[in-house]
């Protein structure tokens, strides 16, 4: 293992029974209805591609890349969409599909663009989200943070994460577990 790669939070074991469980939870929500799942690139694939083969529904799923941009206003996200985005998520329940969820302001951004594209309804699930020292029920009590997704894999303490897509400069996205990066 590369020396950078420190404590293993979830082995691949414990990551495919979450993921499962999330399918059958969506698979739940979404019966009767035919939802369009907008991926947030390119951390979730593996996430994703564990998610949808765990879901047994109608569904379709549509690609779009957020980044973070440095300046003078903190948080702010650009959105890329594909051609024909807007026509294939009009009218339709959505589902935004993300890796990791910390300060929320991709997720805000996200649902802002689809909710203005006209989406029948946005809904989120995460494979992570972050906390601080104060543990995970008094980050989602904090009002002062944005609106928490509607479904999370795992609420994880405030380090920096790799694996199962999450990467460090564009490596350890393949990692088939989660890995806090060594301080220092
Ligand atoms: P937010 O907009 O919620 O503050 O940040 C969400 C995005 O920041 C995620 O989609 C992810 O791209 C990135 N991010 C936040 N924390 C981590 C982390 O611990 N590891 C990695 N690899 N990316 C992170
Ligand atoms: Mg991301």
């Amino acid at each position: 293992m590369a020396r950078e790669i420190g404590d293993v939070l979830f082995d691949a074991d414990a990551i495919a029974r979450r993921v499962r469980d999330l399918g059958r939870q969506l698979t739940e929500t979404y019966r009767g209805r035919e939802p369009v799942l907008v991926a947030i690139m390119k951390g979730c694939v593996l996430f994703l591609a564990d998610l949808v083969r765990a879901w047994d529904g109608p569904m379709d799923l549509e690609f779009i890349t957020a980044e973070s941009y440095e300046g003078t206003e903190p948080g702010q996200v650009r959105l890329a969409v594909p051609d024909g985005f807007a026509d294939r998520v009009a009218g339709r329940p959505v589902l935004v599909v993300d890796d990791i969820f910390d300060t929320g302001a991709t997720l805000e951004a996200v649902r802002e663009t689809l909710t203005r594209l006209g989406a029948e309804e946005v809904r989120t699930v995460v494979f992570l989200r972050k906390h601080g020292p104060e543990g995970a029920a008094a980050a989602q009590a904090d009002s002062r943070r944005r609106p928490q997704p509607d479904w999370v894999g795992f609420d994880v303490p405030d380090r920096f994460l790799v694996g199962y897509g999450l990467d460090l400069d564009g490596r350890y996205r393949n990692l088939p577990y989660v890995a806090a990066v060594r301080d220092g």
